[in-house]
């Protein structure tokens, strides 16, 4: 039979049925499943069979939704997570030694980058920066011990993109792991794996859920790289709960309608900021402007829900941007139904000194909306009176 498209895996893809033949996936709240005699307990601690024992090492919600991701992300296997960071940090300390260097674009996530400047630096695990726009200058950073390639793209917040292709032959070519951070994409517009990533690592709680409800994370890849992820998080314990990946699961059967809504909007959102004179500047991937532009197209299927600006007016533009907003809320999440705006140089990367700021391409006034799914003209509205407000 013709294999499904992914987005009917995402949705078809269950776990068996109870007795009860329901029709959508209970939750297996249970910490622990039982065994049937003591030959089928010795057997189970010494992995002669592949079964659930203990939802800190696997769980059937669990499972059913990494199934999921795997699927619409081209990858083998994979191990959830309960946050992103738990992911982002599991994986990496899985797979590094003491002494080990770890090659990362500039522009990461702001835990990530706190993750590789203070904490992994205590067991002597070394990094180095390469600018997402000066490619060409990471192969010299290379080192002998260098072990990984580690990338967002899009990035957070600033919206640029990273060459895939480009990263996966560097890795390729030097016998780095290539490790993608896939949030800002989805599995749906997305699959680094298909440039030559070995790993793809994702925050749930973006727009996976899609809610603003759960926090969770996963990792994907082949099944030799996750048995080892694997083995080092059923000891150290990041496991998700089964609620989370049960509302997860229910969110990968939504995930391609919701995604197109927010890429919908969120490219009308770019074009009514790009019109307006309290603007200075905007960025979208799937906005010809955007430098990018081409690369985008060609490794996404749209341009994702965030959009990064700069209102006029300096710190004073932006804060009286702020104080006007009605309808839209202040918060520091992203990928939720109800769009968000954000100011990411006093929240999410306010750790970051201003020069390393700049490196990542964050200004003083840069605002990130996550477009979410109310109606585009209400979204535009809001964010057009609120820039009416500001002054200049
Ligand atoms: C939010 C985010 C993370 C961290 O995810 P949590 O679920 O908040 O721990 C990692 N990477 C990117 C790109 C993110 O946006």
């Amino acid at each position: 039979m013709k294999k499904n498209h992914p987005e009917t895996d995402a949705i078809r893809i269950q776990l068996e049925r109870s007795d009860f033949m329901e029709h959508s996936a209970p939750v297996y709240l249970s910490s622990s499943f039982v065994f049937e005699d003591a030959e089928d307990m010795r057997a189970s601690f010494a992995e002669e069979k592949d079964r659930i024992l203990y939802s800190r090492y696997s769980n059937p919600n669990t499972s059913e939704w990494i199934e999921k991701v795997a699927r619409m992300e081209g990858a083998e296997a994979g191990f959830a997570f309960a946050s992103g960071m738990a992911a982002v940090y599991s994986t990496l300390a899985a797979l590094l030694d003491s002494g080990d260097h770890i090659l990362a674009s500039r522009s990461v996530f702001g835990s990530t980058h706190t993750l590789l400047t203070q904490i992994f630096p205590k067991w002597n695990i070394d990094h180095s920066y390469f600018r997402f726009d000066r490619l060409e200058e990471a192969e010299a950073l290379i080192r002998p011990n260098t072990r990984i390639l580690y990338a967002e793209s899009p990035t957070n917040p600033g919206v640029d993109i990273l060459d895939l292709e480009a990263l996966g032959k560097l890795a390729k070519k030097h016998g780095l792991l290539l490790v993608i951070d896939n949030c800002f994409a989805t599995p749906y517009l997305q699959q680094p794996i298909r440039f030559g990533a070995d790993l793809v690592i994702h925050s749930g709680t973006k727009l996976m859920d899609g809610q603003g409800r759960v926090l969770a994370g996963i990792t994907v890849g082949s099944h030799d790289l996750i048995d080892r992820v694997y083995r080092f998080a059923r000891i150290t314990g990041p496991a998700l709960s089964p609620f989370h990946a049960w509302l997860l699961s229910k969110s990968m059967e939504t995930l391609p309608v919701r995604v197109d809504r927010h890429c919908d909007n969120a490219l009308k959102v770019a074009e009514f900021l790009s019109a307006h004179p309290k603007v200075n500047w905007v960025k979208y991937p799937f906005l010809k402007s955007h430098p990018q532009y081409d690369l985008a197209r060609k490794q996404m299927k749209a341009g994702g829900c965030v959009v990064a600006f700069e209102v006029a007016g300096g710190v004073e533009g932006g804060r009286t941007f702020f104080d006007h907003i009605r309808l839209l809320s202040l918060s520091a999440n992203l990928g939720d139904t109800r769009s968000i705006v954000t100011h990411p140089a006093s929240t999410t990367h306010s750790k970051l000194s201003a020069e390393e700021r700049a490196e990542s391409g964050i200004t003083d006034g840069m605002v990130r909306i996550s477009v979410g799914l109310e109606h585009p003209e209400d979204i535009c509205a809001d964010l057009g009176q609120a820039l009416d407000h500001v002054g200049g």
